[in-house]
């Protein structure tokens, strides 16, 4: 081939498919028995239930990823969200059909703020001595944080559900430019048919175009001659045989950790990430922080959410935002139910407690309907090599490597700004300016 892919997650999908358009030879090499990675699903009791992502693409019909697959000819179809969101506080649920709409729940003397706020984020330039602030310290400096607490929240479960991060860890320069681009492209949406549909019609293409993809065929080694990338070592799980590809030219969608690892003949265990990072928190280096959460899918008789977006629970302990992607597509769950998936940071290594907590925070809001009406399907941590996001959002790394035709994409590689399968696609783009084909 003149390619290599490792990994069929989303990023390398999408990559291969871009060097077929290019007319490159391209395999893709998937260690899993099937792609997607974090961007598909497997049914359960006839529901969709995601290996990661919410069924959601956070700039919508009109943002990267959508474009990129409308270039590819990749068929899709996404149902943009029909509100800014619903915000749950106070005990009750406020739908916010554009963003003026928070005004119900804020009252006006916390609307004043937000008003200032915005104009702070979106009507001046950032201020250099500002845009490196994490946003709580940002927030500190322009408002009243005790006399504003929903304000405080509206920003804090944002960037939970969004960036699964704290306002703490991430930066000021950083919310402003993920923001604006969220204003700029438009409402997020709910991929039709699910993950598993959008990253399975890109499997289809690829396979149509004449691109090669290996499932069960974990990549063992990166192998390089005189410092310039030759290929990859690869063990057939299956049948344990081991074979060399050979190529110019190898995309890693794994992340730089696994990437790492591999350039040195070593392979990355989740018990080790997971190790090394309580280590490192001892030590609180923080230097390679990916993003955690806990997912809830909850299947229930009644609709509990009334549009197509994201519901943001300003008055939970943990939940930080739910949707119920079958207002946009029934199909994701049997005939007359609701899938519901709830999201939020893991905030300790106490799962069990995290677990508890996402609980209490569905009765708090659901009350008896909750237990009246809901069946928990799932309940997921997603960390250590299967995270929420590889790296933090505005932490992430380039395409380019030290080792020359060596290139990553994926979550790792978001550039500013762009957001989860967004920032993907970006990741994508930016590596295909880099070959300049
Ligand atoms: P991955 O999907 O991880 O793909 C990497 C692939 O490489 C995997 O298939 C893996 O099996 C394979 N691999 C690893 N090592 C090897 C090896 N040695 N050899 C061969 N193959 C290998 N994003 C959104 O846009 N919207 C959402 O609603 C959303 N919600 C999320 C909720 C949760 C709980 C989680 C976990 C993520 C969510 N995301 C969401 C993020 C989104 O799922 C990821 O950004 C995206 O799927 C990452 O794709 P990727 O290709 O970078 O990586």
């Amino acid at each position: 081939p003149d390619a290599i892919v490792i990994g069929g997650g989303l990023g390398g999908l999408l990559s291969a498919a871009q060097l077929l358009q290019r007319n490159k030879r391209v395999i893709v090499l998937e260690r899993l028995p099937h792609c997607g990675g974090r961007f598909t699903a497997k049914t359960f009791q006839g529901v969709q239930v995601s290996t990661g992502a919410v069924h959601m693409v956070p700039f919508g019909s009109s943002g990267v990823l959508a474009g990129m697959l409308r270039r590819l000819r990749v068929p899709h179809r996404f149902f943009d969200a029909d509100v800014f969101g619903s915000f749950h506080v106070h005990g009750q649920q406020y739908r916010a059909r554009g963003l003026l709409g928070v005004f119900k729940f804020l009252g006006p003397r916390q609307f004043f703020w937000f008003t200032r706020v915005g104009y702070l984020m979106f009507f001046r330039p950032l201020p250099a001595r500002e845009s490196h602030l994490p946003f709580d310290l940002w927030l500190q400096r322009h408002i009243d944080v005790k006399r504003n607490p929903q304000l405080v929240a509206f920003f804090e479960r944002i960037s939970r559900f969004a960036l699964s991060l704290e306002l703490s860890q991430v930066s000021a320069a950083e919310v402003v430019r993920t923001t604006k681009n969220m204003l700029r492209y438009g409402a997020p949406a709910i991929v039709d048919g699910g993950c598993a549909a959008l990253t399975g019609q890109l499997e289809r293409h690829i396979s149509q175009q004449g691109g090669e993809i290996r499932l069960s065929c974990e990549v063992l080694q990166i192998l390089q001659d005189e410092g310039h990338v030759t290929g990859v070592r690869v063990r057939d799980k299956l049948s344990g045989k081991e074979e060399v590809l050979v190529a110019p030219l190898v995309v890693s969608d794994i992340g730089p950790r696994a990437t790492n690892a591999l350039l040195d003949n070593r392979k990355i265990t989740q018990a080790e990430v997971l190790k090394s990072k309580a280590a490192k928190e001892e030590e609180a280096d923080l230097a390679l922080h990916e993003a955690v959460g806990l997912k809830v899918h909850v299947l229930s008789d009644v609709s509990l959410i009334p549009h197509k977006g994201i519901m943001y629970c300003l008055d939970t302990q943990r939940i930080a935002g739910i949707v119920q992607p079958t207002n946009s597509d029934p199909r994701l769950a049997p005939p007359g139910k609701h899938l519901i998936i709830s999201h939020q940071v893991i905030q300790s290594n106490n799962v069990e407690e995290e677990r508890a907590l996402a609980l209490a925070d569905l009765r708090r809001l659901f009350g008896e309907a909750f237990d009246k009406h809901c069946q928990v399907l799932t309940m997921g941590t997603y960390r250590g090599e299967w995270p929420v996001n590889r790296l933090a959002q505005g932490e992430d790394v380039l395409p380019v490597t030290s080792t020359p035709g060596l290139y990553l994409v994926g979550d790792a590689v978001k550039p500013s700004g762009y957001l989860m399968v967004e920032g993907v696609a970006q990741s994508v783009n930016q590596f295909l300016d880099l070959l300049d084909l």
